[in-house]
């Protein structure tokens, strides 16, 4: 087999070592920009787009809109009180960050090619052999890069690491098949059973992740259902019934629910973003035992 290409880049917003919860043992997690979807209870908004992105933080802004005066592309505007950034127009040249005399905006990614993360991954490779760890591919979304995506987990595999990617799905089946053949473990989000809730919910359809999960479970894959239980959108106990009939069609044995958060709400307000849960209150596990109990029903393995 032709070994990885090490020198491909793609843009990577954080690297989180020592995570327990993003598949088997102690994993350094690279989190990928970039997403397809736009889930609209989103945790990490800032992620959403490939390229870099200039936050801008109200709090610390005095408004003396100096940014707007050295930005060389006018892709910043003052409206209503608030620094608007035109993320199409920017160029991610940091001008206005360096310039800020508050420090109220920031760049959310970096680019680093493959080797770049590797070397970063390796440094805790006694903490991966001893716990079954390894390295995790999230994001945003790992297949909205994918060749940085596919060389970055065969050259893990080359280095012997155990590989988990985290990811929707969405993507051409053809393209999805090459990255997850050095794949060892997926945890694979699956948002709703009905292909129009789903596009309401996230802006696309659910065909291609449920072609894609049938795929991995099919080729033997390890794969880990991961569903966000979200308030007025996939809470109920038939929404249950129907995504655990889902998940046993596809072939999936193991689901892990996740109580909707408001992690990602002040994210919204640096990106000046509107955020449609605004005020939703979180669920916790003490609301969703009925609903786990439908999971175990159908024999498959659910959990918080
Ligand atoms: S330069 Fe900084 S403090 Fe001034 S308006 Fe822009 S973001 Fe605000
Ligand atoms: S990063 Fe550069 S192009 Fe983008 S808003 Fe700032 S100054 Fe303008």
């Amino acid at each position: 087999m032709e070994r990885a290409d090490r020198t491909i880049q793609g843009t990577v917003f954080n690297i989180q070592k020592f995570s327990v919860n993003d598949g088997p043992g102690i994993r350094t997690v690279v989190f990928l920009k970039g997403c397809p979807l736009r889930c609209k209870w989103c945790a990490n908004p800032e992620s959403q787009l490939t390229k870099i992105q200039v936050l801008w933080d109200y709090k610390k802004c005095i408004k003396c809109r100096h940014c707007i005066d050295v930005c060389p592309k006018q892709a910043i505007r003052y409206t209503d009180d608030c620094i608007i950034i035109d993320h199409v127009k920017c160029n991610s040249c940091r001008q206005c960050v360096m310039e800020c005399p508050q420090k109220a905006l920031k760049t959310e990614g970096e680019i680093k090619s493959v080797q770049e993360v590797l070397d970063i991954v390796l440094q805790d490779e006694v903490f991966y052999e001893e716990s079954g760890g390894g390295i995790t591919l999230s994001g945003g979304e790992m297949l909205a890069q994918p060749q940085f995506s596919m060389e970055l987990l065969k050259a893990a595999k080359e280095e012997g690491l155990h590989t988990c990617c985290e990811t929707t799905g969405y993507a051409d089946p053809e393209v999805f098949k090459k990255i997850i053949e050095n794949v060892d473990y997926v945890l694979f989000d699956m948002k709703h059973w009905n292909a129009d809730k789903h596009k309401e919910g996230t802006g696309v359809t659910n065909e291609l992740p449920i072609c894609n999960m049938k795929y991995a479970n099919a080729i033997g894959k390890e794969v880990l259902a991961r569903i966000p239980v979200i308030p007025g959108f996939n809470d109920s106990l038939e929404d249950a019934k129907q995504l655990a009939l889902l998940l046993k069609e596809t072939g999936t044995k193991q689901c892990q629910l996740l109580p909707f958060h408001q992690f990602g709400e002040n994210k919204y307000a640096l990106l000046n973003k509107e955020y449609a849960y605004q005020n939703v209150n979180a669920l916790h596990k003490e609301d969703l035992q009925e609903y786990l109990q439908i999971f175990l029903k159908q024999d498959i393995n659910a959990y918080f």
